[in-house]
């Protein structure tokens, strides 16, 4: 079984850094039943690829009853696909392999894990019901699939096609240690092995590599299903676990929902939202801003104010959400735009929690309503795409104020406005972020109270203006 991984980011060789694999060593490893090879076949400044070559040893899996039971032929305890097809045997060797770097550690360059990187990685061969599924499978990831299919016997044609392929994935930018743990969890799936040890270890796995891209995946319960064999005892709470009540929402719904189901008096609500967007709008008239980020653009709502100003020459719409991003489109009629217009906006995918060199260079940034959508543990990852890297010369950040929600009779204490929120802090909490980020990336900031002022409790909203 060869895995290859192949990248023509520049230096390539940095491969070997995020893998703290010498490029010029041949490394091997012992697994529980053979040995793990790792090797580059090629690593020049241009084109880097690393393999890792599993010998599994079907004899030692007999002794320990790691093999298939023999139900199906005589010899087929000895004469089998172990040796041969990816399996659970490649995630244990991934990992003892490649631990450093599916934690996203690089102890000489602490930068590299982050960066997004073309990638291409071979897998001969998967197991798999069909090439549609290992279409559907890797494709909602972001990959560009190739499979190649083989006959069962080439001089038996009316055999027809083993179950076997050899998978080809290539994604234009994504971070190693994402590639490693779609490879990691997926690739059992797709074996499917009834022989494979389930226990609770394995649903957490699961849970630790899958966190950041299995809840949205399409297929997520039967990827579930599959990697913990089907059995119902681990199944159910780990779908409960992964998903914690907070099953990704359509963006479709949750744009409809951030703004329609938020917990605010009927008639307060759309003029809430709109005294923020308005407000931010002014900020960045006041500022003189030219060149404009729109970060978590969402349908596009602030992209319409600031296409209004004058002075500003070019918007750079950026969201997670293909979805939005498209309602952004109509919304803003983009495609009637003439073409003066259309060339001051750009709308992109993008993620606010990963480095992206197309954010440098703006005069400010624009993040409404935003932060609180993203992990708290992701915040510093946010701060440092943002403030650290993009280093635009405001930073605009607005977010609900907890303090405010004892006026909305409908939320109980502890529960948030919206159910995607994943935090909502109070006027201290808010306060304490933002000067911290101000401190360690060389801004000022001041806050400023958003919406209708409720004694006490302050305002619905609050607004950090950072300025470099
Ligand atoms: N700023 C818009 C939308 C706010 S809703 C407005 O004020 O109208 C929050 C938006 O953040 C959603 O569109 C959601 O898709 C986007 N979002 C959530 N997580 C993100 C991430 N990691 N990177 C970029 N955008 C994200």
């Amino acid at each position: 079984m060869l895995l290859t991984i192949t990248t023509t980011h520049q230096p390539a060789t940095d491969l070997g850094y995020l893998l703290h694999k010498n490029p010029a060593r041949l490394q091997t490893i012992d697994i529980a039943y053979g040995q793990a090879h790792i090797f580059y076949p090629e690593a020049t400044a241009e084109r880097c690829t690393a393999a890792l070559l599993l010998d599994i040893d079907p004899i030692g899996l007999v002794r320990n009853h790691r093999g298939p039971a023999g139900e199906g032929f005589a010899l087929e305890q000895y004469v089998n696909d172990r040796p041969y097809a990816a399996s659970s045997f490649l995630s244990t060797a991934l990992s003892k392999a490649f631990n450093t770097a599916m934690n996203g550690t690089c102890k000489d360059r602490p930068e590299l894990p982050e960066v997004l990187l073309p990638l291409e990685a071979t897998v001969a061969v998967v197991p798999a019901a069909n090439a549609e599924q290992l279409r559907r499978l890797f494709a909602p990831l972001g990959y560009e699939i190739d499979t190649q299919a083989y006959p069962l016997d080439p001089t038996v044609p009316e055999w027809g096609e083993s179950r076997y392929f050899t998978l080809q994935l290539r994604h234009p930018a994504l971070r190693l240690r994402d590639l490693l743990s779609h490879l990691y969890v997926l690739i059992p799936v797709l074996d499917n092995d009834k022989h494979y040890w389930v226990n609770e270890a394995e649903a957490d796995k699961l849970l630790h590599r899958g966190a950041a891209w299995l809840p949205q995946h399409p297929d997520r319960e039967f990827i579930t299903r599959r990697y913990l064999r089907n059995l119902a005892e681990f199944v159910n709470p780990t779908l409960e676990r992964l998903l914690d009540g907070d099953e990704p929402v359509s963006p479709l719904v949750l744009a409809a929902a951030t703004e329609a189901d938020a917990p605010e008096p009927a008639q307060a609500k759309q003029s809430l939202h709109d005294q923020r967007l308005d407000r931010v709008a002014e900020e960045i008239r006041r500022l003189g801003a030219r060149r404009v980020l729109d970060l978590g653009c969402g349908e596009g709502k602030l992209v319409r104010r600031l296409l209004a100003q004058p002075q500003v020459e070019h918007i750079l719409g950026l969201d997670v959400s293909v979805r939005e991003l498209q309602r952004a489109q109509q919304r803003l009629h983009v495609a009637e735009m003439p073409p003066r217009q259309r060339e001051r906006l750009t709308l992109t995918q993008g993620s606010l929690l990963y480095h992206d060199p197309r954010l440098a260079g703006y005069d400010a940034a624009a993040v409404v309503e935003v932060i609180e959508h993203l992990d708290e543990s992701r915040l510093a990852a946010f701060e440092q795409v943002v403030f650290a890297r993009a280093q635009p010369g405001a930073v605009l950040v607005t977010t609900p104020n907890a303090d405010y929600n004892q006026r909305y009779e409908s939320l109980s204490a502890g529960e948030f406005r919206h159910q995607d929120h994943r935090f909502e802090w109070s006027r201290e909490q808010f306060s304490a972020w933002a000067a911290g980020v101000a401190e360690r990336h060389g801004y000022r900031v001041r806050i400023e109270p958003l919406g209708p002022e409720a004694g006490e409790f302050g305002t619905p909203s609050q607004l950090a203006v950072f300025e470099r």
